[in-house]
């Protein structure tokens, strides 16, 4: 360990003079993982609740998962999507099977996930009337990713202050409000996008109610219902997609984060009717989405949640976290509310929760927040009572010092 003090502060010190400062980083230089734990390059051990924002839902160094990878290395990585491959064939078989959709388009990330799902749904309504005005409806506090199709209807008006016209015109409504939702709706709504459970915006569940009002209003006035599942899909909330717990069906979802489980991922999938009407040959497209490596580890990922049985797992094993964190809240005043689905909780706090992550850090259990205010809970899915323990008792005394 001591050949190895001050190591970190060299390459941080190095990384903050080539990379673009987009982010405020914790001063820890991640090495390795093991099931759910990370190393750092000074060999320090951390209890991840995190899982690289709820993509490593097997936990670091699954077996099965990295042997596939390394097969798929020795065959062929890349083809273009000029050709088929196997990998992708069989990939998007399956997620029709995960998802009961009817069409997968791959692509590299969640963001690109929500372009391609926007324009498929501009480009249906387009079919309807060849007008190129359409609006959608999006939520306060929503987060749909970064780049401009994608931060046209993320709920954050910081995100989107400095960078001009957005190229999707958003009206936003209120989460588990309808009527704020159908007084956003005008008659050129051409769709309304959601996360099932809002993952940066605070970890806010939709209400069963709301949804069924929102489906319905879709159905009503044929616009569609488009499911941003990056974050609350993958087994999250104990179910493969969050809405598929109400069986409220959108016409449109995305998926990526655990999707890949580290590779990156991400596809957007749609109705038949949608398929039928929207996008055709030469309207969208990607280098890289759906290549045999970024598919033989979507293959991978599917492989080791049957096997493991995965959404089992977190429908017995959430309502124990859930009950260690209602503990917390119950003795100490810093916190003031759980909420939450399956592993995807959040800590309500009295006040910043930087310091309290912070300090968790330094005990060697990483958190993320979620707002300014909210302590967010994303284990890796694989994660075990024990470990829930463990968790809590590095938070324990952590909230029990924050003010
Ligand atoms: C993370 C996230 C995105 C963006 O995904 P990237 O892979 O970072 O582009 C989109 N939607 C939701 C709900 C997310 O949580």
């Amino acid at each position: 360990m001591s050949q190895n003090t001050g190591k970190m502060a060299a390459m941080i010190e190095q990384a903050e003079q080539d990379l673009l400062h987009t982010y405020n980083r914790y001063q820890i230089v991640l090495d390795h993982g093991q099931d759910v734990y990370l190393y750092d390059a000074e060999g320090k051990k951390y209890l991840d609740f995190m899982s690289g924002i709820g993509v490593f839902a097997l936990g670091y160094s699954n077996a099965y998962y990295e042997n596939a990878l390394r097969e798929q290395i020795g065959k062929i990585l890349h083809t273009s999507n000029y050709f088929y491959n196997e990998p992708a064939i069989k990939a998007a078989h399956r997620l029709k099977e995960i998802s009961g959709m009817d069409r997968v388009f791959f692509a590299n990330s969640g963001a690109e996930a929500v372009e391609g799902a926007l324009k498929a749904a501009i480009k249906y309504a387009y079919n309807k009337d060849g007008a190129s005005d359409h609006q959608v409806v999006a939520l306060e506090h929503s987060f749909h990713g970064r780049t401009y199709g994608a931060l046209s209807v993320t709920g954050n008006k910081h995100y989107r202050e400095a960078f001009g016209a957005m190229p999707c015109e958003a009206r936003f409504a209120k989460m588990n409000d309808f009527e704020s939702v159908a007084k956003a709706v005008t008659d050129k709504t051409c769709a309304i996008i959601m996360e099932v459970v809002q993952g940066e915006g605070g970890i806010v569940p939709a209400e069963e109610d709301f949804l069924w009002r929102v489906k319905n209003l879709c159905c009503e006035k044929d616009i569609l219902l488009i499911f941003d599942e990056v974050q609350c899909g993958m087994g999250r909330t104990g179910y493969m997609y969050a809405w598929q717990k109400f069986g409220i069906k959108p016409d449109i979802m995305t998926s990526a984060k655990a999707l890949g489980c580290g590779v990156p991922v991400g596809a957007f999938m749609m109705t038949q009717k949608v398929a039928d009407n929207s996008l055709t040959a030469g309207d969208h497209g990607t280098t890289y989405g759906g290549n045999p490596f970024a598919c033989a580890a979507i293959n991978a990922v599917l492989d080791q949640y049957e096997e493991l049985a995965i959404t089992d797992h977190v429908q017995k094993t959430a309502p124990y976290l859930e009950q260690k964190l209602d503990e917390l809240v119950a003795k100490y005043d810093f916190c003031i509310e759980r909420r939450g689905r399956g592993f995807m909780q959040g800590l309500v706090c009295r006040g910043p929760v930087k310091g309290v992550i912070a300090d968790a850090m330094e005990r060697g259990l990483i958190l993320i927040n979620a707002g300014a205010d909210i302590i967010r809970v994303l284990p890796p899915l694989v994660v075990t009572e024990k470990e829930i323990d463990e968790m809590i008792a590095i938070l324990e005394p952590v909230i029990a010092a924050a003010v």
